[in-house]
């Protein structure tokens, strides 16, 4: 086609096509899905979009952008494949590229994730008002789309736009000008924002080669905590990962994205030290990622350790096929018994690991559902606990953290959290609390509300610009306590007001 634009630097491709509709004077959004991709049912989709063969056709050979380069340089797709495993990104890629309906959003875990995506287009007004000196017109930028960050690193909050993202008018390619998106004073962003916003930008530009297998992150994860002295033997101990995560990035930024680490044992956290069952987002990395490895870490050092670490592929042997049906009883039969008399487990340290071993080889789906009828819990008989006693020792050792604790500034939110965090058996005491009145008092008393949190915020960059001989600036106060106007609750404006005379 003549006169398909080129894409600008990080543009998205949904953006280039609703610059072809406005340089063509298109106003029927049927009549340029026709006109693009001769199919008037393709749905316009920002992050994930198919059919790049189709539109890479656009371009005249050897000038224009290849299906590969529209796919790693004008979509999201990047932040993706890092993280999904080799056959998986190939897949994916596969199927974006070819033309055919796709469940992209399926296969990257962009639709089973927790993480949620924002609901509408987002733009930034600094920078559309740079493209704009620049060539005369703007466009829709990738990483303004990306969920888990809300900001510019160059001027702030990003802006939603009133187009939503996963919309009626799904057919619709709209393209970013100033009447889309008004031109507003952009608020300083927090610093988390800020600095996901960084690595996004580096994911996003990121193509290399190869993606390690899901397995080999599992192992890195693994590593790193060792590393970090948070394993005992080969157990990793969670509780001082999400200390550290936690004290990190703050409770409230967590909790704003729904990442917050829990008790439960299928927290996210827990699972992404573990061996590695499903792929994880990027978000998820990141905020392991910053929290663990020095200021200046890499990514592509990071990958490529990942994609050389050890990777003891787990090879199932291939099952072999039984003619004589006698003898699959006869061995069925003597595990049936084993299993009825031992337990499963037991039953192969009892004398029967020859037929388990067998079934394994010959006969394995009946085995395996076999086992699951008789497979037994754990003992589960307990020594009666003498919870008063519990609850004086934790009580004390509460009593002393609150004291070694209480002079720095700069711990996170000391909740009720943070502070079994720092306790052995953290789960047996949350879950057991109605036994431990002495622990809830003290909850009650001592852990740190947000007002408290937040002057608390305040007096630790006051200090710190005070001893470095700056002048006290409100905003500049705000942002590096990680505080906005409209967060600020009523206690601490006026501490700010009152005490601090800003
Ligand atoms: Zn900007």
């Amino acid at each position: 086609m003549l006169g398909f634009p080129l894409p600008y630097r990080d543009e998205l491709l949904y953006s280039v096509i609703a610059r072809h509709g406005v340089h063509s004077g298109i106003v029927s959004p049927k009549e340029l899905l026709q006109e693009v991709f001769a199919d008037t049912k393709i749905i316009a989709t920002p992050d994930l979009p198919g059919h790049l063969k189709l539109v890479a056709a656009l371009y005249p050979p050897k000038v224009g952008p290849t299906s590969l380069d529209l796919l790693y340089n004008h979509t999201l797709f990047p932040l993706y494949a890092p993280f999904i495993g080799e056959q998986r990104r190939q897949q994916l890629c596969n199927e974006l590229i070819a033309n055919k309906r796709h469940s992209a959003h399926v296969a990257a875990g962009v639709a089973a994730s927790r993480i949620k995506q924002p609901e509408y287009l987002r733009y930034c007004p600094g920078c559309m008002q740079a493209q704009y000196s620049r060539y005369g017109e703007c466009y829709w930028q990738r990483g303004w789309q990306v969920a888990g960050t809300r900001d510019c690193v160059v001027h702030g909050a990003l802006q939603n736009a009133p187009i939503h993202r996963h919309d009626v008018h799904r057919h619709q390619y709209q393209a970013a000008c100033f009447q889309v998106c008004v031109i507003k004073q952009q608020a300083i962003g927090c610093w988390q924002s800020c600095l996901i916003a960084t690595s996004i930008e580096t994911l996003l530009n990121f193509n290399g080669l190869p993606v390690p297998e899901l397995v080999q992150w599992g192992n890195w994860y693994h590593d790193l905590a060792d590393a970090q002295g948070f394993c005992c033997g080969r157990q990793v101990e969670h509780e001082k990962i999400s200390a550290k995560v936690i004290g990190f990035w703050g409770y409230e930024w967590l909790a704003s994205l729904d990442l917050l680490p829990e008790c439960s044992e299928n927290c996210w956290l827990k699972s992404i030290f573990r061996k590695h069952r499903k792929a994880f987002s990027y978000l998820q990395h990141l905020i392991v990622l910053h929290a663990f490895l020095k200021p200046a870490w890499c990514f592509t050092e990071v990958m490529q350790q990942v994609a050389s670490s050890r990777h003891p592929a787990k090879v199932t042997p291939p099952q072999v096929a039984v003619s004589d049906n006698t003898q699959l009883d006869n061995y069925r039969n003597r595990w049936l018994s084993a299993a009825r008399r031992y337990s499963t487990k037991l039953a192969r340290e009892n004398g029967f690991g020859d037929v388990y071993a067998w079934l394994y080889r010959h006969d394995r789906d009946w085995l395996m559902a076999t086992n699951q009828q008789y497979c037994i819990k754990p003992n589960t008989c307990q020594v009666k606990t003498d919870w008063r006693k519990r609850d004086h020792e934790n009580v004390r050792t509460l009593i002393q953290l609150r004291d070694a604790t209480e002079q720095d500034l700069w711990l996170p939110r000391r909740t009720m959290n943070w502070y079994l965090a720092q306790l052995q058996r953290k789960a047996t005491i949350e879950k057991n609390l109605k036994h431990l009145p002495l622990c809830r008092l003290f909850f009650d008393r001592h852990c740190e509300n947000i007002e408290q949190y937040q002057i608390r915020r305040i007096t630790r960059i006051v200090i710190r610009l005070n001893l470095a001989g700056e002048y006290l600036k409100r905003w500049q106060v705000l942002r590096l306590s990680g505080l906005s106007e409209e967060r600020l609750t009523e206690l601490a404006r006026e501490f700010l007001q009152e005490i601090i005379g800003i």
